[in-house]
């Protein structure tokens, strides 16, 4: 797939990845009326430096369930460069199993840093932590930022970026301010063609980097109402959410349809619509990969899932990685970031892999821990780790995110 644009963003597989651009964004955090641990005003110091407990009900040595945090706690390792976990909801929808509260998040973050260590030999991603357990914040989006409004690519209001993650980073950062902070969002919520999202400097410079629970393949949305009894349905943009070759049936709400043609951004289908549909009511093709939200979190913290995989992939694309300086670096039409298969030492199953190869990493059962992954990171030290060859391309080994980190390791360009 080709996308244009400028922030990278990542799915399933094959999908590409995206740069975009930032833009205004009207909206507000009005009812998050939590400061952040570095705006908190004196007198509430106190009351934000509890840990959150272990939820009632759970076994009192369980090292990741925890309760809500709606702040972010005052940190172990204060003014250092280090990754902060968000948990964010849109304004309508309230996950059943919430994954700040059962675990799953820490879960995740420790069995990929677990693998990290694996790969680099020591080193891991330094993330924000209260003692000693990783800091998870809850953020519920106010009105208007409803899940389809957020929903990636859209054009519905609040006006603002097109892409899930400029509009994230664009609400987020007026709570999340932390210069030194890389906020790893996990967006419980609707997008459309990716898992993922993640600014990429120098093009795209950003804080937050994203996971995106609720993305969904081969699917789009109405941009008009069709009523009942319609055969046209105007959608948004194909080329964008890109759409299989027609004919092919889809979901359209509860309703089937069989789509015959796609012209421009109006799809003709075979029979009247039976019932109504508003503005937003999304359209998915029945055959499609996975859904993001089918993917598994690792069950304890050592085993590795697809979401163990995107999130260090998801955190590398901020720190620059993969620099258009490496020797493997994807052309075009790969979104900027990644690597091709013609690494001799990894292939498919780098961790910065993308192109039409299903990904090496995830794998069908899981790795249970790092040692028997097959995911690579940068082997043969061509591209973004401990690279050997001059090419001047930004190094993971460099970054101030690290710890331990080098002596004069380096923060990402722009910061
Ligand atoms: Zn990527």
């Amino acid at each position: 797939m080709i996308r244009v644009a400028a922030a990278v963003v990542c799915g399933w597989a094959a999908a590409a990845c995206t740069p975009n651009q930032n833009g205004d964004d009207a909206g507000g955090l009005a009812d998050m009326s939590a400061p952040s641990d570095e705006s908190a005003p004196a007198d509430q110091a106190t009351a934000i430096q509890v840990c959150p407990g272990v939820p009632a009900g759970q076994p009192t040595n369980d090292p990741w369930q925890r309760e809500r945090s709606t702040v972010d706690l005052v940190d172990d390792v204060p003014g250092a460069f280090q990754v902060h976990v968000l948990y964010v909801e849109p304004s309508d929808r309230t996950a059943t199993t919430p994954l700040d509260t059962n675990g799953s998040l820490r879960r995740s973050v420790t069995a990929f840093n677990a693998w990290l260590v694996d790969r680099t030999g020591g080193p891991k991603l330094r993330f924000d932590t209260c003692k000693g357990t990783i800091d998870v914040t809850y953020v519920k989006l106010p009105s208007p930022f409803t899940e389809r409004e957020l929903a990636d690519g859209t054009t519905l209001s609040p006006n603002g970026p097109p892409f899930v993650r400029e509009r994230l980073e664009a609400e987020l950062s007026k709570t999340f301010t932390d210069p030194n902070k890389l906020y790893l969002v996990y967006y419980d919520g609707l997008a459309f063609g990716r898992c993922g999202g993640a600014a990429y400097p120098p093009t795209v410079h950003g804080h937050f980097t994203g996971q995106y629970i609720g993305g969904i393949f081969a699917a789009t949305f109405l941009t008009a109402s069709a009523s009942a009894g319609a055969q046209q349905l105007v959608v948004a943009d194909p080329t964008q959410l890109p759409l299989p070759a027609a004919p092919f049936s889809a979901t359209l709400g509860s309703e089937t349809v069989s789509v015959q043609t796609v012209q421009n951004n109006v799809l003709t289908i075979a029979a009247p619509l039976a019932t109504s549909h508003a503005v937003g009511d999304v359209l998915q093709a029945a055959t499609h990969p996975p859904d993001c939200r089918s993917n598994a979190f690792s069950v304890d913290g050592a085993q590795l899932n697809y979401w163990e995989y995107s999130g260090v992939h998801e955190c590398m694309h901020p720190l620059g990685i993969v620099d258009a300086r490496a020797q493997d670096f994807a052309p075009a039409p790969v979104a900027p970031g990644h690597l091709s298969a013609s690494n001799p030492g990894a292939g498919v199953a780098d961790l910065m892999y993308q192109g039409t190869s299903p990904w090496g990493c995830p794998t069908f059962p899981s790795a249970a821990n790092a040692a028997a992954s097959p995911c690579e990171l940068d082997p043969l030290h061509r591209n973004y780790f401990m690279v050997a060859n001059g090419s001047g391309a930004i190094d993971l080994a460099n970054s101030v995110f690290l710890d331990p980190s080098r002596a004069g390791a380096l923060p990402p360009p722009g910061w």
